[in-house]
């Protein structure tokens, strides 16, 4: 049996009627820039997430950018982000001119460690940017609070995130900015690019909404320098039908995750933890162990397709080479990098793959020996 990581055609096909006459909605409209689908799709996502406003843009990493250019973040500024991402977070940063100030996370989580921000703040620190990694929120509250005692905004990361929840209240508003993408791979994705910011500021809104369009709030007026990142009304169309099954979805993502916690409870598997203010969507489920590359060579022999997020963080990138950072620079994630192994936790997976799985990695730690950790 064949199990792969993620298949998006079989997404595709569960919707595939109301998929369709959706996207031919929306390319009958007349509108292929903004109009009704993009807004309608606006309000049905701030009101999933339970927040007053949404700003379609084209993707994640563009929501990043825009969130931080209507704070009006700069060259000489500091943003304190994870040592543990997806590059994105830091790319957005760099690009506006400031710099990444990494945090390591909690071993435990994978997530930034409150404890540990304080340190990193400075007199120029613009921002705090929390990443809900691998659907789990990160530990917001003290975080919030940090960023209440030194003044600072936080923009935090949801892009695989989408209907996770911190102590019983969706994420998408407890921070200043909230920043999604609907990467086809992700919980809630689109079919192509896609990506919003989700606020409860009303100015900040009204801010991003010109400035994904030109820096224009009317047409040939242009108040400042703005960005072409729009919300393509035919993805728009895509979301808002795919928006009502993300629930489901999402339950069994849990279901899967609950079935692997028991079935792994007493391996050499060091397992995702779950702090109790947290309720996490897993968009990834994963799992540490020493030796992580003989376990996935033993999986995908046996037909399983796992992944690594992240095998080289940030720091040790050639593309971040500048920062003269190294091995030893942020030892947390760069052990978390060496261990960690991502297993498929794809809601289309049929009851048979989930079984397979689980059986694949008892036997492939079986046949580790004995000296793993
Ligand atoms: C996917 C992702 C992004 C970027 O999203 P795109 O839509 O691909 O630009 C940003 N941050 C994190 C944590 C992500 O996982």
């Amino acid at each position: 049996m064949k199990v792969g990581f993620l298949d998006l055609r079989a997404a595709y096909e569960a919707l595939q009627p109301a998929l369709e006459d959706a996207m031919l909605r929306a390319l009958r409209s007349g509108y292929y820039i903004g109009g009704p689908e993009v807004a309608a799709f606006e309000t049905s996502y701030a009101h999933y997430c339970g927040v007053d406003h949404c700003i379609g843009v084209a993707n994640g990493l563009d929501a990043l950018k825009l969130a931080f250019a209507a704070l009006d973040i700069g060259p000489g500024d500091e943003v304190i982000v994870p040592s543990n991402t997806f590059i994105a977070t830091w790319l957005a940063v760099s690009d506006c001119g400031a710099k990444c100030v990494p945090v390591e996370p909690d071993p435990r989580t994978y997530n930034i460690d409150p404890s540990r921000i304080a340190a990193a703040i400075t007199s120029r620190t613009r921002a705090i940017v929390p990443v809900h990694l691998y659907g789990q929120p990160a530990d917001l509250a003290p975080i919030l609070e940090l960023a209440e005692t030194y003044g600072l905004p936080v923009v935090e990361d949801a892009a695989q995130a989408q209907g996770a929840r911190y102590r019983g209240q969706r994420i998408g508003g407890h921070g200043t900015l909230c920043t999604w993408s609907f990467y086809p791979g992700k919980n809630l994705g689109a079919l192509g690019d896609a990506g919003a910011i989700t606020t409860n500021d009303a100015k900040l809104a009204d801010r991003l909404r010109r400035l994904r369009n030109y820096g224009s709030p009317v047409r040939y007026q242009h108040v400042e320098r703005g960005f072409n990142s729009r919300l393509d009304p035919v993805q728009a169309a895509a979301l808002a039908v795919k928006l009502d099954h993300l629930d489901r979805w999402n339950e069994r993502r849990v279901m899967i995750a609950t079935r692997y916690q028991a079935a792994f409870s007493d391996t050499t598997l060091v397992l995702p933890f779950v702090p109790d203010d947290m309720a996490p969507v897993w968009h990834l489920y994963c799992v540490q162990h020493e030796q992580r590359d003989a376990l996935r060579d033993h999986l995908y022999a046996a037909g399983v397709e796992t992944l690594i997020h992240y095998p080289v963080p940030p720091h040790l990138q050639p593309a971040y080479a500048d920062r003269g950072e190294s091995e030893g620079s942020y030892p947390e994630v760069e052990r978390i990098a060496k261990r960690i192994l991502s297993l498929p936790i794809d809601p289309m997976m049929t009851d048979l793959q989930i079984n397979h799985v689980i059986d694949a990695v008892l036997k492939a730690i079986g046949g580790l020996g004995d000296d793993q950790r």
